[in-house]
C-alpha cells in the first residue's frame, strides 16, 4: 500500500515537471505572455497554470514584465523568461584548442575562454585543461555551479553520441575514447556530446540561418569537409553514426591520397588544406602570383584569406579557386538531389574568408546540376554564427534536455 502511494506521488511529481517544462518552453518562445495565453497554448487549466507560475517565479525563472491589452476587464500581467536564471556550459574540442563558454537560457554567450588542448601530452591533460578553463569561467561570472544546467561538448572526428565515444579522430590521434564519461569525471556536470559538424548544424538550425526551416543540411568547408542534416529539429546520425562524411566521397579517381586511406576524396582536392598545399607547391616550384602574401606560421584560415585576396588580381589563383568551387558545387548539388532539403547552410573558413567568391561559384554549379531545379525552392545560404556555431550547437544539446519542446 505504502509503495503504491509512493508511486502515485512520483507520477504526480513527474507530471508536474513535464507541465513546468511545457509552460517554461511556451514562455521562452513567446515572452512576454499572459497567463490566459499560456493556458490557451498549453491547454492546461488556469488553476494549474497559476500554480506552475508560482513555482517558476519562486525559482526565479519567470518575472512580471508589464501589462497586456485589456479585453474588457483588468489588463493582464505579462510574464517573461528570466534568461539569466540558469546557465549552460558549452565546449568545443579541437586538437589545437579548447573553447569553453557559458550561455544564458536564450543562447547568448556570456563569456568564453580558449586554452591549448595539449593533445600531445595525453588524454588526461586535455581534460584537466578543460576543467581548469571551466572553473575559471564559473568564477569569473560569479556563478554557483549548481545553477549550471549541464555541459554540451563537441569534438572533431567521427563520433558516437549514443555511447558518448569519439570513435576516430585523426587530428587528436584518438580511437574509441569515452569522452562523455571523461568529461563527467573531470567536471561533474550532466553532459551531452556530439561531433563538431553536427553541433554546428544544430546551432545554425536553432539560432542561426536555419531558424525558420524544418529540414536543412549544413556543410562545413574548412581544413576538412563535413556535412550534417537536421530533420524536424534532430540531427540525423545514420545507422552507424557516420552520416555526413561528404569530404570522403570520391571527387577524382586515382587522385591524391586522403588521410582516410582512400584516394581522390573531395577533401584532397577542395578543402582549405588542399588549396593551401596546392599554392605552396606552386610557390616551391618557383611560380609567382600577383598580390599573394603568404606569411609562414599563419593559421590556415588566414592563409586561405590571403589566397582568396590574391584571386582578385591573379588569373591562375582564380582558376585554382574556380576548380575548387566546381568540386564543391557538384558535391552540394549531389546532397540536394539526394536529400531534398529546404535549406543548405554553407559554413567554415573557406566560405567566410572568400567573401562571396566561393559561395557564388558553388551556387552557379548547383543551379546547373539540380534535377527538376525549377520545382525546388531550395535556398543556399551562408551560416550566420561563424566560429560560434559549434559552441551554440553544443549548448543546444543541454537546452533540448531542459526544454524538451524546443522548436
Ligand atoms: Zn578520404
Amino acid at each position: 500500500m505504502q509503495k503504491k502511494q509512493k508511486n502515485q506521488t512520483a507520477n504526480l511529481q513527474s507530471m508536474q515537471n513535464l507541465n513546468i517544462n511545457l509552460v517554461l518552453d511556451v514562455i521562452r518562445n513567446n515572452s512576454p505572455i499572459s497567463q490566459a495565453e499560456i493556458s490557451r497554448t498549453t491547454r492546461l487549466s488556469p488553476g494549474t497554470i497559476t500554480n506552475l507560475i508560482k513555482i517558476l517565479k519562486k525559482n526565479n525563472f519567470v518575472r512580471e514584465t508589464g501589462f497586456g491589452q485589456s479585453s474588457g476587464g483588468r489588463r493582464p500581467i505579462l510574464l517573461s523568461l528570466n534568461p539569466e536564471a540558469r546557465h549552460v556550459m558549452a565546449a568545443t574540442f579541437f586538437a589545437d584548442e579548447i573553447t569553453v563558454a557559458l550561455l544564458n537560457l536564450l543562447g547568448d554567450i556570456k563569456k568564453e575562454v580558449k586554452v591549448a588542448a595539449e593533445v600531445e601530452k595525453g588524454e588526461t591533460r586535455v581534460f584537466e585543461n578543460f576543467a581548469r578553463a571551466a572553473d575559471s569561467l564559473v568564477h569569473a561570472l560569479h556563478l554557483d555551479k549548481k545553477n549550471i544546467l549541464g555541459l554540451g561538448a563537441s569534438f572533431e572526428g567521427i563520433f558516437d553520441p549514443g555511447k558518448g565515444t569519439l570513435i576516430l579522430s585523426n587530428r587528436f590521434g584518438w580511437r574509441n575514447v569515452p569522452v562523455r564519461d571523461l568529461l563527467i569525471k573531470s567536471y561533474g556536470l550532466k553532459t551531452f556530446v556530439e561531433g563538431d559538424g553536427r553541433a554546428m548544424a544544430l546551432g545554425e538550425y536553432h539560432y542561426g540561418a536555419g531558424k525558420a526551416v524544418t529540414n536543412m543540411v549544413c556543410i562545413d568547408m574548412d581544413s576538412g569537409i563535413g556535412s550534417a542534416a537536421v530533420l524536424n529539429g534532430s540531427v540525423y546520425h545514420g545507422a552507424f553514426s557516420m552520416e555526413g562524411e561528404i569530404g570522403h566521397i570520391q571527387a577524382t579517381p586515382n587522385g591524391p591520397k586522403c588521410r582516410c586511406g582512400k584516394r581522390g576524396c573531395l577533401e584532397t582536392v577542395a578543402s582549405g588544406s588542399a588549396l593551401i598545399a596546392r599554392v605552396r607547391k606552386a610557390l616551391e616550384n618557383g611560380e609567382r602570383f600577383k598580390g599573394l602574401l603568404m606569411k609562414e606560421g599563419l593559421p590556415e584560415h588566414l592563409l586561405a584569406r590571403a589566397i582568396f585576396h590574391a584571386a582578385k588580381e591573379d588569373e591562375r589563383i582564380l582558376e585554382m579557386v574556380e576548380e575548387i568551387g566546381c568540386h564543391l558545387g557538384l558535391a552540394v548539388a549531389n546532397v540536394i538531389n539526394y536529400s531534398d532539403p529546404e535549406l543548405v547552410v554553407l559554413t567554415g573558413y573557406m566560405i567566410h574568408e572568400s567573401g562571396e567568391l566561393l559561395s557564388n561559384m558553388i551556387e552557379e554549379v548547383v543551379r546547373k546540376q539540380l534535377v527538376a531545379g525549377e520545382s525546388r525552392n531550395v535556398r543556399i545560404e551562408k551560416g550566420v554564427l561563424g566560429d560560434n556555431a559549434a559552441l551554440i550547437g553544443a549548448a543546444t544539446l543541454v537546452y533540448q534536455d531542459f526544454f524538451p519542446y524546443l522548436s
